[in-house]
């Protein structure tokens, strides 16, 4: 089978590899249809996270299951599956309560795509082996278009835990997304939405952005206002510092920050403004799985729709060009064989 490997900056093939094979009675083998870039990645391609190459591209898919193991009890070949970017075994205490990005059965970070826990290989090949596929995959409901939910897998979901946690405890709520990376921020804007927020503003100096976050439903015209103290949640979708401690310099008294921009340094944060106004600060890996049902549902009932990013979609001949700069999303397609 082929994977597409990241061989060094800016640097990205298909190389031929062994078959996965399945590896214990309750794993699965799947075939990604429908394979997105998720704003990381474009980062990993560059060389410009702390994850060096070689190693397999790709986290965020839709997969049919081509095989399971004798042990697996929901799953069977020919099924629509979400698969979360996160190897989790269901079954630890991190696990248990829900904190699958932190699952102790395997090395801390063991994930598709990126080479933090081992090399689990990449959501862009032909095939993946999923080691706990009960605990992990997700089936599609019936016609829902794959297309619409491959950043289930991360993402979108990320996206839905930034705005639905805070939101949950907070009535009316004033959102602000503070853009800046390719998509996260525009699917931040429609799942704050999706999550009952009175108002969403976009910040985001990206012309392309700004428009589908206003497609989407956000007030994007703030040039001269001050937002000082003027929003309950603030979703920081950028990795710029600037940018970051602007979203938190617009926290109202009692308000929240979902910082989910992945930023590998240590930016300064004016922590005793924040403190004068008492607000949290939640940042961390998402541990998807356990929301990608309610997401998928979401989708599927029109509360949100992520194609609005205008995903670039192509073969997978053309994914090496088309990943290397994406404009938002690149969704990488193959053809059903089960
Ligand atoms: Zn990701
Ligand atoms: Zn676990």
């Amino acid at each position: 089978m082929k994977e597409l490997i990241v061989q060094g900056p800016g640097q990205l093939a298909w190389v031929e590899a062994p078959e996965p094979q399945l590896t214990t009675p309750a794993s699965a083998l799947v075939r990604p249809i429908a394979s997105a870039s998720c704003d990381l990645d474009r980062r990993l391609i560059a060389g410009t996270t702390p994850f060096k190459p070689p190693f397999a591209l790709g986290h965020e898919c839709v997969a049919e299951v081509l095989e399971v193991g004798s042990a697996v009890r929901n799953l069977h070949r020919g099924d629509l599956v979400s698969v979360p970017w996160k190897i989790a075994c269901g079954a630890c205490a991190q696990c248990l309560a829900g904190r699958s990005s932190a699952c102790t059965t395997v090395p801390r970070m063991a994930c598709y795509g990126v080479p933090a826990g081992g090399h689990w290989g990449g959501l862009f090949s032909e095939q993946a082996l999923v080691p706990f596929a009960d605990a992990m995959l997700v089936p599609l409901p019936a016609g829902l278009d794959p297309l619409a939910v491959a950043s289930a897998s991360d993402n979108l979901t990320d996206a839905w835990v930034a705005a639905s946690r805070p939101l949950a405890t907070r009535q009316d709520a004033r959102v602000l997304v503070v853009g800046g990376t390719e998509s996260l921020g525009v699917l931040a804007v429609q799942m704050a939405r999706a999550a009952g927020a009175a108002s969403v503003d976009y910040l985001d100096e990206h012309p392309l952005r700004q428009q589908l976050a206003a497609r989407s439903g956000a007030g994007v015209d703030l040039m001269g206002r001050d937002l000082d103290r003027s929003y309950d949640l603030v979703i920081s979708a950028t990795r710029d510092h600037q940018a970051l401690r602007r979203g938190l310099l617009a926290l109202a008294p009692g308000g929240h920050c979902s910082c989910i921009g992945i930023i590998f340094d240590d930016p300064k944060i004016p922590l005793f403004d924040m403190y004068l106004r008492d607000v949290t600060f939640s940042v961390g890996a998402c541990s998807v799985q356990r929301h990608i049902p309610k997401v998928l549902d979401l989708v599927h009932s029109g509360y949100c729709d992520p194609l609005l990013v205008e995903p670039q979609v192509v073969g997978w001949e053309d994914a090496p060009q088309a990943l290397i700069q994406p404009l938002t999303k690149c969704i990488v397609v193959r053809e059903r064989i089960t």
